[in-house]
């Protein structure tokens, strides 16, 4: 079968590997899309820790059953699958802090097990008993952005939303959009900032209250202009650069929250005013990855059609046009790109 191969720094080779087949556990699904994200293109620029040369990459992907040897799954059977799942037995999983099990490494999907960038996928035997579900309505491309969603709704759950707040988020790519939708189904007031007209009109559609056209340096400004001068009750970084991390802070009023999103390089630092956290009682919330619950969250709301993915998936590629998906993807024509092998 084909699949994208990971053999180096921008060195994704569609080539032809063996097609998986199951063991105990497992389920082989044909992949019906999988959709590239924000960690494949820093993946393909930068390198991934975790990833070694002759991984098939993707790790957002929905496919049709062709064979389980798991009995929740059977052939046929449509579904979505996560790409990880934490184990439930380590010292952080007993603490209730799943996102960070240390085990979820051993079979990250895309990463240290072969991913969905493929014809076929086998779905490791944790992932398909514990964060894998069918879907119905959906279409696939809509359904594989589970993964990124879950992440999203992870962040959220840490905010202890009331419902009454000003949120501003700070970047609108497909994570800051997938955001701004959540949140406006828990009835905050959304403000979305970016550099692009283009994408701000997309967060228009989507629900966003309130649009600002930022430059990098006024971010801060614009926002406190939009609130009275007292900065958001939450800021949500989804940009993963130093400076907006930075000004993040900035951008929230005192005793708000800063969720900070976005994943910066490796070896970033960033510097604040300790001001803003002391006396300004500014907390900042950490945020990665995702959990069983919040996956299963997010595979629902996408079925009920309460968080919408036509307007964010906006390339449909093939899987030999891979390169092309990392092309739009560095000059931000595209918001994701959705391979369909
Ligand atoms: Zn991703
Ligand atoms: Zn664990």
């Amino acid at each position: 079968m084909k699949a994208a191969v990971f053999h180096g720094t921008r060195d994704v080779r569609v080539e032809d590997v063996n097609k998986p087949y199951t063991r105990k556990g497992e389920v082989v699904l044909e992949v019906l899309a999988s959709n590239m994200c924000g960690t494949d293109l820093k993946t393909y620029q930068r390198g991934h820790p975790l990833i070694k040369e002759g991984t098939v990459m993707g790790h957002e992907y929905a496919g049709i059953v062709v064979d389980s040897m798991n009995p929740k799954f059977k052939k046929g059977d449509r579904v979505v699958g996560s790409n990880s799942a934490p184990c439930m037995k380590c010292y952080l999983c007993r603490k209730g802090s799943y996102s960070l099990c240390p085990e979820i490494k051993k079979t990250l999907v895309g990463f240290t097990v072969n991913g969905s960038h493929a014809e076929m996928i086998c779905v490791p035997s944790n992932i398909a008993e514990r964060n894998m579900y069918t879907f119905r309505s959906s279409k696939p491309e809509h359904i594989a952005c589970a993964e990124p969603l879950a992440s999203v709704i992870h962040g959220i759950s840490k905010l202890d939303l009331k419902g009454d707040e000003t949120v501003a988020i700070i970047g609108a790519g497909a994570i800051g959009l997938m955001f701004l939708q959540v949140l406006k189904t828990l009835g905050a007031r959304v403000i979305v900032a970016n550099r692009s007209e283009g994408r701000l009109e997309i967060a228009s559609k989507l629900g966003a209250d309130l649009l600002l056209k930022v430059q990098e340096d006024n971010t801060e400004k614009e926002i406190r202009n939009a609130t009275e001068g007292m900065g958001a009750d939450i800021v949500i970084e989804a940009v993963g650069k130093k400076e907006t991390w930075e000004r993040s802070l900035g951008a929230a009023r005192e005793g708000g929250k800063v969720l900070l999103f976005g994943g910066c390089a490796r070896g970033t630092f960033v510097s604040f005013e300790a001001e803003m956290v002391h006396y300004g009682e500014r907390q900042l919330i950490g945020s990665f990855h995702h959990e069983p619950e919040s996956f299963k969250k997010a595979v629902e709301l996408i079925e009920r059609g309460k968080v919408k993915m036509e307007n964010i998936v906006d390339r449909k590629i093939r899987l030999d046009e891979i390169s092309e998906g990392f092309r739009m993807m560095e000059e931000r024509e595209a918001l994701k790109v959705s391979i369909n092998p």
